[in-house]
């Protein structure tokens, strides 16, 4: 794996490709010439330490993405809000906050000691969210070169990857990518999310990511809809997981819910057996009615409780059924 820091990191990869100075009007133009650039160089990449020039690849990625906050489609919501004047479904603007960042011991063991850094809010709006004291609070600003400096000194404590979470990563894609801009190390990136973004953020953000750590939470858009209040949820999530199971490494994750083992996890089984097969696959047992759910648990009882031992026995006769790869 990607971790075992024997590569370069492909933000460093991009850092490395010298850019032009354009005007906003040929960012895009720009970004798709060195992009060519980017994959020849990718296959050739050795541990050499390369030159980084003042300006470069990254950076016009960072400009890019900042230029198209005028116009957000950063996720599938495409809400279109100017992110300078005013703040889409996930409520953010231009600044990204955080909550925390530390070396998290508690992720999967290829991962660990890993370098999470939970940022503030979301794209997604679950009714069982466990992280909703992150994701409804601005709790402290992120200053890229600030956190570029943090990251480095994790580094030097142990982590093995830095790991963008939240929340979700997605809307804050503009500061991670000027953070990256900053970091002078070798660590690889990882991009904790919900697998919810647009294809034209893919294509931005698909250049600096070494591990998509990426939830695969439903089989049916009626029960994404309704407990994460997203639309199109197979359609974008599966071409999102295909897209990165051809640019990156893939943890994917699965939450197994009550009363949802035929309708989700059986059919995400099937789903990533026949396209994205062998796939690390963490089947997660630890749903706990969190949220929404533990205030109203009549409204949402079929998920108001915890997993019972049929349901995880079920889910480990799926795995098995489909041959998943389980980490
Ligand atoms: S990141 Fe998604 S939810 Fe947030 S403003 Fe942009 S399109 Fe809307």
């Amino acid at each position: 794996m990607i971790c075992s820091g024997e590569r370069l990191a492909k933000f460093l990869i991009a850092r490395s490709i010298e850019a032009e100075r354009v005007g906003t009007e040929d960012l895009e133009r720009e970004h798709n010439r060195l992009k060519r650039e980017f994959k020849k160089l990718l296959k050739e990449e050795s541990l050499a330490e390369p030159e980084f020039p003042d300006y470069s690849f990254l950076h016009i990625k960072a400009e890019l993405l900042k230029l198209r906050l005028k116009n957000c489609n950063f996720c599938e919501r495409r809400c279109g809000v100017n992110r300078y004047e005013s703040k889409g479904f996930c409520k953010c603007g231009v600044e990204s906050y955080y909550a925390s960042e530390f070396l998290h011991m508690g992720e999967e063991d290829e991962l660990i000691p890993s370098h999470t850094i939970f940022f503030n809010r979301c794209t997604f709006a679950c009714v069982f969210c466990q992280n909703y004291d992150i994701v409804y609070e601005d709790d402290y600003l992120v200053n890229p070169e600030e956190m570029a400096k943090i990251i480095e000194i994790r580094f030097l404590q142990g982590s093995r990857n830095v790991n963008f979470v939240g929340g979700n990563p997605d809307q804050h894609a503009h500061t991670i990518m000027e953070i990256l801009c900053n970091v002078r190390v070798n660590i690889p990136v990882v991009w904790n999310s919900n697998m919810y973004h647009s294809e034209e953020l893919a294509e931005v953000i698909e250049d600096v990511v070494d591990v998509w750590l990426g939830d695969f939470k439903y089989g049916r858009d009626e029960c994404a809809e309704k407990y994460s209040k997203v639309k199109n949820y197979w359609k974008v999530v599966t071409r999102n997981f295909k897209r990165a199971y051809e640019n990156g490494e893939i943890l994917l994750r699965h939450l197994v819910m009550p009363n949802h083992l035929e309708c989700c996890t059986y059919k995400i089984a099937e789903w990533v057996s026949k396209n994205i097969p062998n796939v690390k696959f963490n089947m997660m047992f630890q749903y706990r009615p969190e949220y929404l759910v533990a205030m109203y648990p009549e409204k949402w009882k079929e998920i108001a409780r915890r997993l019972n031992r049929e349901e995880m026995k079920r889910a480990m006769e799926i795995a098995r059924e489909f041959n998943l790869n389980l980490v």
